[in-house]
């Protein structure tokens, strides 16, 4: 069977490109090809079911919601610029799309996993596999274009295990070699382990070879075998190291807020406990005086409902000594990154420069285009992904359809 278009993977980008090509052009014929028994299954796991689904600081958003809208996907915007679908209902959205492609006349193959690519001469020869009663039986289609959507290598569980990226090397384009992101850190034993199940706002800041090349403020949760939180989950898109050794990295923790949150209510009990947990550092005692008044100062500032005055006269000596001690921001040795499992994303993977910025199609084979997780393109947690995987789908689908 040979199709005007062939998209290898029914995750948000590649629906978006079959979308979007049929939209301009109903004419065309299009078959998605996904391994999984529905489409976007990662899809639905997003945003914790809640599906962040762009964010208005993200390049490309008002396009991205010109699109969602069109689908009907009525947006809920916060003021820190998250957007979710208005339902915040991950599976809602999957469902969606799902709906969409078929009442626009996607040819949708499900359980059936692509395990070839080859160019022919009317374009693209798909070789696919599909295991019906155990018995697995192989198929080929012919498509004269072909729109790789099949992610990355981060959750495999939702059938995202890097398969493109052989293909891509195949046809002769360079792959960045892909690493896990966007997900929590092992630390060296160094005291962390005795602050698993706590949480502090902070900053965190990444040093490498003792260069800062990283900081973020937000709340940072201390695990049994190291550091998580939407802060550490961002570093980590950081942390190439281009081997398993990580000892160039030193990760500091600047607590002031948080110790200053914790001396506030230093006279209950299970801060007081939180406080006294943290190991102390060596830094001398009038130094540590000086930075708390600093953090105070500071936290203050940024609060004018809080009277100066009465918080600083509250600061009894034997308090100021004992948070002072505390105040120390902590550091910590990297070990590991958690692996695929875990991850939300993809660093690396198809190198952006051999595709045309555009269209998203290949300089090297003419007719090939590539989206989503499967570039090599990976940003920060709050909806920046998903909205490359739109953006990135609408400029394939578009120029297709041209
Ligand atoms: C738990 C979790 C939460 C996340 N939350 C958010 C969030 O809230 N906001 C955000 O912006 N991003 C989030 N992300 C990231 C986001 O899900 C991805 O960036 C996005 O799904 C990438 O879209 P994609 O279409 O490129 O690839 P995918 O969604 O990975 O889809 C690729 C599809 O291709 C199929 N496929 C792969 N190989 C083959 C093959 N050989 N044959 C056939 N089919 C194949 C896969 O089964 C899959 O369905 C989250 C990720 C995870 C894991």
């Amino acid at each position: 069977m040979r199709y005007d278009i062939a998209v290898i993977g029914a995750g948000p980008a590649g629906m978006t490109a079959a979308l979007e090509a049929l939209r301009l052009a109903p004419e065309l014929n299009v078959l998605v090809i996904e391994k999984n028994a529905e489409a976007g299954k990662k899809l639905r796991a997003t945003g914790s079911g809640r599906c962040n689904i762009t964010n208005t600081g993200a390049e490309g958003y008002d396009e991205a919601r010109v699109f969602l809208e069109r689908l009907g996907i009525a947006l809920r915007i916060y003021d820190n610029g998250l957007v979710y679908p208005y339902s915040e209902s991950a599976a809602d959205v999957a469902e969606l799309f799902a709906d969409r492609m078929e009442e626009c006349g996607v040819e949708l193959l499900y359980n059936a996993c692509v395990n070839k690519v080859e160019r022919n001469a009317s374009g693209f020869a798909i070789s696919y596999e599909t295991k019906v009663d155990g018995i697995t039986s192989t198929f080929i289609v012919e498509a004269g274009r072909l729109v790789l959507a099949c992610g990355g290598k981060s959750g495999p569980g939702f059938g995202t295990t890097g398969d493109g990226y052989r293909w891509a090397r195949e046809l002769g384009h360079k792959v960045i070699s892909p690493i896990p992101v966007l997900t929590s850190v092992e630390c060296e034993k160094q005291g962390c382990e005795n602050l698993g199940g706590n949480r502090a706002r902070g900053e965190v800041s990444l040093w490498k070879d003792g260069e800062k090349i990283f900081a973020e403020a937000g709340e940072i949760q201390f695990t049994r075998y190291g550091l998580s939180g939407i802060c550490v989950f961002n570093m980590t898109r950081f942390m190439r190291s281009g081997s398993r050794d990580l000892s160039m990295f030193e990760i500091k923790l600047d607590l002031y807020e948080g110790y200053i949150r914790a001396f506030l209510g230093l006279r209950r009990e299970e801060e007081q406990k939180r406080v006294a947990t943290y190991k102390q550092g060596e830094t001398a005692e009038s130094l540590l005086r000086s930075v708390l008044k600093e953090a105070i100062a500071r936290y203050v500032l940024e609060r004018a409902d809080v009277d100066r005055e009465l918080l600083i006269a509250e600061l009894s000596d034997e308090e100021l000594d004992r948070v002072a001690a505390c105040v120390h921001g902590p550091s910590f040795r990297p070990s590991a990154v958690k692996g695929w499992k875990d991850a939300q994303c993809t660093s690396g993977g198809v190198a952006l420069e051999e595709f045309d910025e555009a269209t998203c199609e290949s300089k090297l084979v003419p007719g090939m285009y590539v989206v989503g997780e499967l570039a090599d393109y990976d940003g920060p947690c709050g909806g920046y992904n998903l909205t490359y995987a739109w953006i990135s789908g609408m400029k394939a689908g578009r120029a297709i359809a041209e």
